[in-house]
């Protein structure tokens, strides 16, 4: 450019706003989120800039800081903006804070943004009102919603109409997955090392792009809740299974579709390119393809989903063809990108361009022959412009008209007045087709990006297909069924396996395990010794259960699943070490959340619940858990696996909720054999010490510790006789009488001291009395 170039801010980067291809994960979404929290209600807006993703969400609840950290352990976002009033709140920081990767910015505008909410969003959106959305009435998340969108604009100086719709999943329309859930599952990777592999993620995700490893991990992050929805996944998952031609086909094309979700929202900000335009239409040929094959199916899904595809997608691949050429270069400053024929007057100038450069080999050959200089050569470099170079040894045939431009080793440069009026023809020529190419690519991108709803449709058709591809394929691959659903509240699995699990054993079987939960089987409690494989099983469950309500078929031979509306995992054992809480701390909060949360619908699984504190403390708590979970109004469904094996009292007491189980061992020259399958009843013995031993502890603390479990059981076994009718476990604690004792007591004692037989009439009479009245005050 001639004379000073302009300079300005064109864009701002901050974590959440990045666009750039290199800084983004393929498979991960880039999130940003504003946050409000107003009394007891807590507005959250989540949006990619990156995809175009913007989604809302509102929740009022006492809880609301569980909420939060529930959040964002689904959603981890890079970038959390907030009014500056919350971020003076300690205790919403302190939060935030833990989410170590993420900025934190209190955001000085939000005001502006938030008051007008409304204002903001309809004409964002370009609609009267929101209500098509499904939005209008969540206030205090439309406040963020307005105010992540002047945030964005900010950063990206100009509109950023790629984000054209709210999506906001109505509260009870997805399964609720809290942080502890979701990491005691290993959705997205494991406790111990925090790696992929070893997740469920790791076993599930065999999309073919990015967009679809995007979409998988958004449906594992809130599957679905209602009938309707899961089987519109399973009868398509089911057709694919059944129709493996179609489904190879249909892989190999969509593994040839770009990223165009990304893509459209480059180009939506200004930064895509001549290139991206046309990896575009390549991709859009191929999904038009896809949209062919997918008139070939018959699921609803599959038509649902060849509508979204459009057919006017064909339009902008012509309209492209026609004004961009195949293979454009990667500046759009510098021409090169738009076709021959588009423009008149750029055909001119590209004309005068190229009758330039025969006038320059013409030049070329009149100077040779003037000159008799053979090696004369006319050339260009950016720099110098036009010269004319002769080497040294010919210098003295140059004529008096050239003009010294430049002095080489082995050579120098001229000009001539002839030269400068043609290199400025040429120069001003392609200056202007550098002008107006660029005008011309800013032109079919407007048209293309007026395309944006379309273009946004047929990715979002890719990537869902690419999912449902994937469950087809492990469907098969890992020989999972297709679940039945119930509407009754029971969930029957047989034979089922451990996703994760199965894949990762090396030089074993796996063994399958089943369960029935119902009204008889509210709460299993299930003991064994450690390594027996309670863990996995009571996973496997919980695992089965959301695979089933993400749409996937199960890893079992027959399962019949009713829908869940929350799954809580709660383990003893989990690594919090970086919380700030104990254990322990991190443990009971936990559980006071699930006994608070949890409905009839929902599914508990507890692990080693009360470890982290002493015996006593750990069966007491375990023990009124598991009470609390059966007797209340609601019951959950609950597993409970548990190496005190007191607590298998519990099904005596409840007989028609409570039920025993435990994982078989074998014992042989004292070593435990284990078979990891499910029996009914408890466990005898839990092999502690034997487990120590295969662990390598040393001999002479094995030795100790058999000792020492000898005498403690001696002694348990004299304070069993003590307490006739209490039953105790390897722990050494003495079971407590059932709750009824009271009464039991209140019966011998009252009742012992009557004696019938030498009482009148009076005397019995207000002997009852008495008794009625005790009986009062004892309940
Ligand atoms: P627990 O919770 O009883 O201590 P885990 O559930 O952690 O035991 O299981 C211990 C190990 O046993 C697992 O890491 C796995 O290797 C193996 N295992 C568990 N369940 C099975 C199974 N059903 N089939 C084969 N191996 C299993």
């Amino acid at each position: 450019k001639k004379g000073l170039v302009k300079r300005d801010v064109v864009r701002i980067v901050t974590p959440g706003t990045v666009m750039d291809e290199k800084a983004l994960e393929q498979k991960e979404n880039n999130y940003i989120i504003s946050l409000a929290i107003e009394k007891d209600t807590v507005g959250m807006t989540v949006a990619d800039i990156s995809t175009g993703y913007f989604s809302i969400m509102q929740t009022t609840t006492k809880h609301y800081t569980q909420t939060l950290i529930d959040e964002l352990a689904r959603i981890h976002p890079a970038e959390c903006i907030l009014p500056e009033e919350l971020y003076n709140n300690a205790e919403v920081l302190g939060i935030l804070k833990k989410e170590r990767d993420m900025n934190i910015f209190p955001y000085a505008l939000w005001k502006r943004f938030a008051d007008d909410a409304k204002q903001v969003l309809t004409s964002h959106f370009k609609v009267a009102t929101l209500a098509g959305f499904g939005v209008h009435d969540k206030p205090v998340a439309l406040k963020t919603a307005a105010a992540l969108l002047g945030y964005l604009q900010e950063t990206q100086k100009g509109t950023v109409d790629h984000i054209r719709k709210i999506t906001s999943l109505p509260t009870g329309e997805c399964l609720l997955l809290d942080r502890s859930t979701m990491i005691n599952l290993e959705l997205f990777a494991t406790l111990r090392d925090h790696e992929t592999k070893g997740s469920l993620l790791s076993v599930l995700d065999t999309t073919v792009t990015a967009m679809g490893g995007r979409l998988l991990k958004q449906w594992l992050r809130k599957p679905l809740a209602t009938a309707p929805a899961i089987t519109l996944r399973h009868d398509a998952v089911a057709e694919l299974v059944t129709n493996a031609s179609v489904r190879t086909t249909l892989s190999e094309q969509i593994e040839n579709v770009n990223d165009i979700e990304r893509l459209i929202s480059r180009l939506a900000v200004g930064l895509g390119n001549g290139r991206d335009i046309i990896n575009l239409t390549s991709s859009l040929k191929t999904i038009l393809e896809v949209k062919k094959l997918l008139s070939k199916l018959t699921s609803p899904l599959f038509q649902e989903i060849e509508h979204m595809i459009s057919s006017e997608l064909h339009d902008t691949i012509v309209y492209v063809q026609k004004h961009i050429v195949p293979e454009p270069p990667i500046s759009i400053r510098e021409g090169h990108m738009i076709q021959q024929g588009v423009h008149q007057e750029l055909d001119r100038l590209r004309k005068i361009v190229a009758g330039s450069r025969d006038w320059i080999i013409e030049l070329e050959k009149k100077e040779r022959e003037k000159t008799g200089i053979a090696s004369l050569k006319v050339r260009f470099n950016q720099v110098f412009g036009f010269y004319i170079e002769v080497s040294k040894s010919n210098l003295a045939l140059v004529p008096a008209v050239y003009m010294r431009k430049q002095t080489l080793v082995n050579a120098e440069r001229f000009i001539t007045p002839e030269l400068k009026e043609q290199e400025e023809i040429i120069l001003t020529a392609e200056e202007r087709i550098n002008d107006l190419e660029y005008t011309l690519f800013q032109e079919v991108l407007q048209h293309v990006l007026s395309k944006v709803a379309i273009l946004q449709d047929a990715a979002e058709s890719i990537a869902t297909l690419d999912c449902l591809v994937s469950f087809a394929h492990n469907a098969e691959k890992n020989n999972y069924v297709r679940p039945t659903l119930l509407t009754t509240g029971e969930i029957k699995i047989t034979n089922g396996r451990h996703p994760v699990v199965e894949q990762l054993l090396e030089n074993t079987q796996f063994v399958p395990n089943g369960v029935t939960l119902d009204d008889k089987s509210q709460l299993l409690i299930i003991t064994g010794p450690n390594m027996a494989g309670k863990s996995v099983f009571i996973r496997q469950v919980a695992l089965i259960v959301l695979l089933n309500q993400i749409g996937s078929f199960v890893p079992a031979e027959q399962a019949s699943l009713s829908i869940v509306d929350h799954i809580f995992v709660r383990s003893g054992a989990s690594d919090v070490i970086t919380s700030g809480l104990s254990t322990f701390m991190v443990e009971m909060v936990e559980t006071a959340h699930i006994l608070h949360h949890a409905t009839d619908k929902s599914l508990i699984i507890m692990d080693e619940i009360g470890r982290g504190t002493s015996t006593y403390d750990g069966i007491s708590i375990a023990w009124s858990v598991a009470e609390y979970l059966v007797s209340q109004q609601k019951n959950p469904k609950t597993l409970f696996a548990t190496h005190y094996h007191e607590l298998q009292v519990l099904e005596e007491r409840y007989p028609t909720q409570i039920r025993n189980f435990h994982m078989s061992i074998v014992s042989e020259k004292e070593q435990p054999i284990f078979l990891h399958t499910l029996a009914p009843g408890g466990a005898s013995h839990s092999f502690g010490v034997a487990v120590a031993k295969l662990a390598g502890i040393p001999d002479s603390v094995i030795g100790r510790a058999k000792e020492l479990l000898q005498e403690l059981e001696q002694r348990n076994q004299s304070s069993d006789g003590e307490h006739s009718k209490s039953v105790s476990g390897d722990s050494g604690v003495v079971v407590p009488p059932p709750q009824n004792d009271k009464l039991s007591n209140f019966i011998n004692t009252e009742f012992d001291q009557i004696d019938i037989s030498t009482m009148t009439p009076l005397e019995a009479l207000n002997t009852l009395a008495k008794l009625k009245e005790n009986l009062k005050k004892l309940a």
